[in-house]
């Protein structure tokens, strides 16, 4: 039986990772089995990689930082996420492929062929059944980043996060033509709205999409 793989994406700070957490505790309330994951980091290798990746004393060269990122996710994808997809389980991932479109594509400049054959040879064509894309302002974005490092509720702003606003800008617009381009898979949500909002367009996106698929429990467990 084949499983449900549903990404999250958006720019540092658009709220994912909240609603990632979010999401899989109600379909867990529901008896589902959900995988909750994320790149880079999703294998205890991954998270080696995560760590240099994301150090903001790291010098790493762009075609490396590609590479690693290719690295993370060929062995996420082979270690966790296709025998969690055989085995029929749901995977959330807080981030995948369309990241590099948008980070090392757009955000660093490679060009869109060597970006996609790096993420055909790491992903051996594994694409999301669906992705939910919180769009919100650098801007926006930013002041959350920056409430997190004060409030402590994370590590001081990462090496990427660092990168300049306009950098940002070109990831957040990549991220919206990738929705343009695949309207079917990728929907868009307002992340300017609050946790409780989003949390409830998440799941009138992923309720019906489970749905059609024969994926969502009707009974609550307990
Ligand atoms: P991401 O995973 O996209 O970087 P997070 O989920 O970690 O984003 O959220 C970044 C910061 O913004 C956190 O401090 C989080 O508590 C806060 N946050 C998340 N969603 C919202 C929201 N809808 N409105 C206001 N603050 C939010």
């Amino acid at each position: 039986m084949n499983g449900a793989f549903i990404t999250f994406e958006g720019i540092d700070g658009s709220g994912k990772s909240t609603q990632v957490r979010m999401l899989a505790s109600v379909l867990r309330l529901r008896g589902m089995d959900v995988v909750q994951t994320r790149e880079p980091g999703g294998t205890p290798l991954g998270a080696r990689l995560r760590e240099a990746l994301l150090d903001a004393q790291e010098q790493v060269d762009p075609l490396a930082e590609l590479l690693l990122y290719a690295a993370d996710r060929a062995q996420h994808v082979r270690v966790l996420l296709n025998p969690a997809l055989a085995a029929g389980r749901i995977v959330l991932s807080d981030r995948y492929a369309d990241a590099t479109v948008a980070y090392q594509g757009a955000g660093r400049g490679f060009e869109p062929s060597l970006v996609n054959e790096v993420i055909a040879l790491a992903t051996g064509g594994l694409k999301p059944d669906l992705t939910l894309l919180f769009d919100l302002s650098v801007a926006a974005s930013g002041e959350r980043s920056r409430q997190r490092t004060t409030t402590g509720e994370a590590t001081p702003s990462d090496r990427l996060e660092l990168e300049a606003e306009n950098f940002h800008a070109r990831v957040r617009d990549a991220y919206l033509q990738i929705a343009r381009a695949e309207p079917e898979r990728v929907r868009i949500v307002d992340a300017s709205l609050s946790v409780e909002e989003i949390h409830a367009h998440v799941l009138e996106i992923v309720i019906p999409f489970l749905e059609n698929r024969g994926q969502w429990t009707q009974t609550k467990t307990q």
